[in-house]
């Protein structure tokens, strides 16, 4: 008998979503583990390892649990890197729920080609994306780190559609990184470079998770 679906889980809960364009929107989070990634300026560290096998019939009820107090129709899978993990069971058993399914990634992975919105954050030092993941984006979220350059921002943007819009997200909303951010915007702009956006982490700002 082939065993049920399982995900390795970090945590599940309810937040508004704090990045990119679904920006305040009440939101059901469920964070897988593992990264394929090691970025130095990464605040997810605790999900690059560690975490517990969860059914998916045991995660949707969760998210169905959390829903009772705090209706939404939006689930979002983050990490760590959720794609490094076979999602699809979940997003269909989601999408049977009446959910909507976001999922955050890094982009380097083939996207759920069901997800209802794909946030892509290429990271560097190549900011590299699977072709797949340039199609399916709804939003690219770049980080703004201590080695991006404009170099890397016109790569990106260039990387994907320009009705994709390309947000600055400042490192943790540190001061330094909303100044950078502010400066690539306005260089970007005499540059030509078009598509882009700033924003910051309004989770951080609320003390949201
Ligand atoms: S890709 Fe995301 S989760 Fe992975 S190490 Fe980088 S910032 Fe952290």
């Amino acid at each position: 008998m082939r065993r049920p679906p399982t995900l390795k889980t970090i945590e599940i809960f309810a937040s508004p979503q704090g990045e990119g364009l679904r920006q305040g929107e009440p939101t059901i989070f469920v964070r897988l583990a593992g990264c394929n990634l090691r970025c130095g300026f990464c605040d997810t560290k605790t999900a690059w390892r560690g975490g517990r096998q969860w059914s998916v019939e045991a995660i949707a009820a969760e998210v169905e649990r959390l829903r009772g107090g705090y209706p939404t129709t939006w689930v979002c899978l983050t990490g760590g890197e959720p794609l490094a993990q076979n999602v699809r069971p979940l997003v269909k058993r989601l999408h049977a729920g009446g959910f909507l399914v976001q999922i955050e990634s890094n982009g380097t992975f083939p996207p759920d080609p069901d997800a209802d919105w794909l946030s892509v954050s290429p990271k560097p030092p190549g900011y590299a994306v699977h072709p797949a993941s340039r199609k399916k984006a709804r939003e690219v979220k770049l980080v703004v780190c201590r080695p991006l350059c404009l170099d890397d921002v016109r790569a990106v943007r260039a990387a994907f559609p320009l009705t994709t819009p390309v947000i600055l997200q400042p490192e943790s909303n540190a001061g330094w990184s909303m100044k950078k951010a502010v400066r690539l915007l306005e260089d970007a702009g005499r540059a030509g470079i078009d598509g882009l956006r700033l924003s910051v982490q309004l989770h951080k700002i609320y003390g949201f998770r």
